[in-house]
């Protein structure tokens, strides 16, 4: 039998299911807070006509609003300038009614996402990024915000009682947005950390010995099926968090989606692994409310 088509080891880890009852946790706090006159608020604003964009702001604002949020999309054109975007975001900012403020990457070239990202207040600055929530992170200032994908990572593994206690991980991608906030979380004190992490990028050398002697690999480096299950220790727990569309004359649309893992490889001999999709992906968007409820909770207290 060929390792394709042998039964897989692993367990599923389902993080569509895990997503849904993090939503269904935020919908509960945002009711307790509705009664005492609050309503967290997300604010996303997108510049252009990006389709996947376009698609993923659809998407927060809907779950912000079935969670019971004032969940608001703001639209600018492609061209709009940087300095009216800065104003925007001061009001905002100023704005009492709104309690977490996204702004969809990419931004148009001419305009400077770092200088963008450093407007946001850090207290309304729910994805994570600036540079006050990033070195909380680091410092582990619990009233800070974890980037949404790292932080959707680390619930899953809580949430299906994987210990994370002196574990090695190895994590596969150093960018700021997955490889680094990841590292900064699992290595904190505390329950989902105290692991000992190896990041690896793309100069290290023999990634394979790296993630062999994991117990939990977390794949983030954007290069479809690459991460094999010969590479993986058996009983180890592998995490998928790449994404990426992969020609397919078979499918319908041409394409199909896969993730950085071989999964049919690695699911012979991993304990536990991540779909693509269904698995890391579900868990961004439902890790963006938690923040909102929380920063709406914090400006609130
Ligand atoms: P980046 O391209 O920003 O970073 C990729 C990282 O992987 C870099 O650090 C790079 O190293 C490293 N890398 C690239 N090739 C190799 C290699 N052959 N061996 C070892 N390391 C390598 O990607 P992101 O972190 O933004 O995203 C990673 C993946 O996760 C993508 O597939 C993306 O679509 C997906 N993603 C999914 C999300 C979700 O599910 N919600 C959210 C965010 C991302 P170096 O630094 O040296 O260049």
């Amino acid at each position: 039998m060929s390792p394709d088509s042998a039964p897989a080891a692993a367990q599923r880890i389902d993080g569509v299911a895990v997503a849904r009852a993090v939503r269904d946790d935020v919908a509960l706090e945002v009711a307790e807070l509705k009664t005492r006159g609050i309503t967290p608020g997300l604010t996303v604003v997108i510049v252009g006509e990006d389709p996947a964009s376009q698609t993923y702001v659809r998407a927060k604002e809907k779950a912000s609003v079935e969670a019971g949020m004032k969940g608001e999309t703001i639209r600018l054109a492609a061209d709009v300038s940087q300095a009216e975007l800065e104003q925007l975001i001061d009001r905002l900012n100023a704005d009492d009614s709104v309690h977490g403020i996204l702004v969809q990457s990419p931004l148009p070239k001419h305009m400077d996402s770092n200088t963008v990202v450093r407007r946001i207040s850090p207290a309304k600055d729910v994805d994570g990024f600036h540079p006050v929530n990033v070195g909380k992170l680091l410092t582990g200032e619990k009233d800070g915000f974890a980037p949404c994908t790292p932080a959707g990572v680390q619930e899953l593994l809580v949430r299906y009682g994987v210990s994370t206690t002196g574990k090695d991980v190895v994590i596969v991608g150093r960018s700021n947005i997955v490889g680094k906030p990841m590292a900064a979380l699992l290595m904190q004190q505390g329950a989902g950390g105290d692991c000992t992490v190896t990041v690896c990028h793309s100069r290290t050398r023999d990634l394979a010995a790296h993630t062999r002697r994991a117990d939990i690999v977390i794949a983030a480096l954007g290069r479809p099926e690459s991460i094999t299950g010969d590479m993986i220790r058996p009983g180890a727990v592998v995490i998928d968090v790449g994404i990426s569309r992969v020609a397919d004359p078979s499918a319908a649309r041409g394409y199909r989606l896969a993730g950085d893992v071989h999964f049919e490889s690695a699911a012979q001999v991993a304990s536990f692994i991540t779909p693509v999709p269904g698995g890391v992906g579900p868990m961004t968007i439902a890790m963006l409310l938690k923040n909102t409820v929380r920063a709406a909770r914090q400006a609130g207290a």
